[in-house]
């Protein structure tokens, strides 16, 4: 546990360097330092809990993704009073969680921030996230919200591992506001490396589909190690598709090629209407099954980092 009084002076630091909510992507880069643990940095790996939330481990840092933490059989809001039903349990219970350090949420829907996790996480968490989410965030009373615009961000410290997450495009739904799903980023990890070309770089995808800013990602981020892809054609009402289905993932893993990609947010809600298997087809199809590892809620992966 953190001592508070350091808590409010990294906040009291923060607040005063912190940007706008509506600060351009070539602003400076905010920098958050963490207390060291002292792990060696270099080594990394990453636990499938569940949907969109993955314990990701590099160095002395960990970092959970779009916690989502209710049961099979509990119910999601997702807005213009629609539930969605969760049909999986998460492979590790909320209070079962190893301690960590900061929480990265590509938008604020139930199904990636539920109503356990806004009454159990602990306020003080710096939650990466985007500028409509933070502002949610801080109405819940969480106190370290980090707002990024896409291609904006953020720089992460604590001991010797250095981690820099950038916000990356995402549009959780079909063009022109159609359906007015959140505000929603995907992100890029930058870990460790000398500033330049990081030592492992790892792309979440967000609920998002494939559309025309994606196809800048790669231009900018090349040589992407590791790609998690939110997949399961959720689709509104029965017919809107707001997430990548089997063919929109392929379409994802040619466009931005990563080295490795591994499929999440596939099976957990009843909105979700393209089964694994059609991804799998897909991939089969597209001869890129040396490239996707599959992972059940629970499972790990592990990566080595290209450098020191
Ligand atoms: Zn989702």
């Amino acid at each position: 546990m953190r001592h508070p009084s350091f808590l409010a002076a990294l906040w009291a630091v923060l607040l005063c360097i912190g940007l706008p909510l509506h600060a351009q992507d070539n602003a400076a880069t905010r920098t958050l330092e963490l207390p060291a643990s002292g792990k060696p940095a270099a080594r990394g790996g990453l636990q499938f809990i569940g949907n969109a939330t993955v314990l990701i481990r590099y160095g002395d840092l960990t970092i959970l993704t779009d916690p989502n933490f209710l049961h099979k059989g509990d119910h999601v809001h997702l807005g213009y009073g629609l539930k969605s039903q969760r049909l999986t349990d998460p492979a590790i219970p909320f209070d079962k969680l190893p301690p960590f350090d900061l929480v990265l949420l590509s938008h604020l829907h139930g199904d990636h921030f539920d109503q356990l996790v806004q009454n159990k996480l602990r306020r003080d968490v710096p939650i990466v996230t985007t500028a409509e989410a933070a502002k949610g965030l801080r109405e819940m009373g969480f106190e370290q919200p980090q707002p990024l615009q896409h291609w904006q961000s953020i720089d992460i410290r604590k001991g010797n591992t250095r981690l820099r997450i950038t916000a990356m495009p995402a549009r959780h739904g079909p063009p022109g506001g159609a359906v007015a799903l959140p505000e929603t980023m995907g992100a890029m990890l930058d870990f460790g490396g000398d500033g330049k070309t990081p030592a492992y770089r790892m792309y979440i995808s967000g609920d998002t589909l494939v559309y025309e800013d994606i196809e800048e990602i790669p231009k900018r981020y090349p040589d992407i190690d590791l790609a998690l892809l939110h997949l399961g054609g959720t689709r509104i009402l029965g017919v809107v598709k707001v997430t990548m289905d089997g063919k929109d993932g392929v379409k994802m893993l040619q466009l931005v090629a990563p080295h490795h990609a591994i499929p999440i947010h596939y099976n957990d809600y009843d909105v979700f209407k393209s089964p694994l298997s059609e991804f799998q087809q897909e991939v089969k199809a597209a001869g890129l099954e040396g490239k996707v590892t599959y992972l059940r809620h629970g499972d790990s992966y592990s990566f080595r980092s290209k450098k020191p």
